[in-house]
């Protein structure tokens, strides 16, 4: 039985999320068939991998007789808005442990996690950094009794479980799927997740990312034994780092809009999108090879 299915709630999901193909000279140009998998259309408040990554987490949570998560993130983290739409919608206390320091009044992403009844609380940048270990979290657990414990980002092995699911979903043939990285674990899934002879592509939305292709390896490992080698990180297309942009990055997400009506996340998906675009471009993929380009969120 599928555990997503096993919490009390009344939120509907659109799942399987639509596959819709984008038409583009550019890429017709260069012989590529791209269709979109619009995981952002899941749940307004639930969209793409935070819903995937979070959904065998609550199972477990309720399975273990949790009433609280507990769980990381920046001041603008998109998990941090998932984690505490996910406790109001199934049920859960949530606790944000935010980085940095508390500045009022609140971003609208702490706002809104605020406004779902998430309760915050700071770390100090150097605590945080060591928020993984057993002496922050002992400390968390003083302060704020029994939880259930989300990593930074929500990637654990059950978060890559969910996250593998997706191209099980798709049933158009394709040879290569792409999608932002940001912890890594929807990358770790869904190359997880391929059948032979496809591949899978991240895009780094970190200035210097490298570390990521070790963490997708690590994620892989704990999750299934083993690692595959199917995946492959892109690390030029950050636009200066996490959350930054450049001009040039800003004129194709909104060149794409117009085309193709859709606004693309800056943070993330319009980095990859870039990217895609850029590879294809340059003659990265052999004609006819047909790429699912995930919208996360
Ligand atoms: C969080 C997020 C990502 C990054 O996913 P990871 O599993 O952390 O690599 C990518 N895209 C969007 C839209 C996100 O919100």
């Amino acid at each position: 039985m599928d555990p997503g299915q096993q919490l009390p709630t009344t939120v509907t999901l659109q799942l399987p999320s639509p596959l819709l193909e984008v038409r583009d000279d550019r890429l017709d140009a260069a012989g590529i068939r791209l269709l979109l998998k619009r995981d952002d259309l899941i749940h307004p408040e639930l969209p793409g991998n935070k819903w995937r990554k979070l959904k065998h987490n609550l199972a477990a949570a309720a399975e273990q007789g949790h009433d609280t998560l507990l769980t990381f993130g920046g001041a603008y983290s998109n998990h941090i808005r998932a984690a505490a739409a996910a406790g109001h919608h199934f049920g859960f206390a949530t606790i944000g442990v935010i980085r940095g320091e508390e500045h009022l009044p609140l971003n609208p992403s702490l706002a809104y996690a605020v406004g779902r009844g998430m309760q915050l609380t700071y770390l100090d940048r150097s605590t945080y950094r060591a928020k993984h270990t057993p002496a922050v979290i002992d400390s968390l657990r003083r302060d704020w009794g029994r939880f259930y414990l989300l990593p930074e980002g929500g990637s654990n092995h059950l978060a890559v479980r969910g996250c593998a699911e997706l191209p099980t979903e798709i049933d158009e043939t394709f040879d290569v799927i792409c999608c932002a990285v940001g912890t890594g674990g929807t990358l770790a899934g869904i190359a997880a997740g391929l059948g032979p002879h496809q591949r899978a592509i991240g895009f780094s939305a970190l200035k210097g990312g490298e570390f990521l292709a070790d963490e997708v390896t690590r994620l892989q490992t704990r999750t299934y034994g083993r690692c595959s080698d199917n995946w492959r990180i892109e690390y030029g297309y950050h636009g200066g780092g996490y959350a930054k942009t450049t001009p040039q990055l800003t004129e194709f997400a909104s060149d794409f809009a117009e085309r193709h009506g859709l606004r693309l996340d800056p943070i993330y998906v319009a980095k990859m999108m870039f990217g895609i675009f850029d590879l294809a471009a340059r003659d990265n993929f052999a004609p006819g090879t047909r790429i699912i380009a995930v919208v996360t969120g």
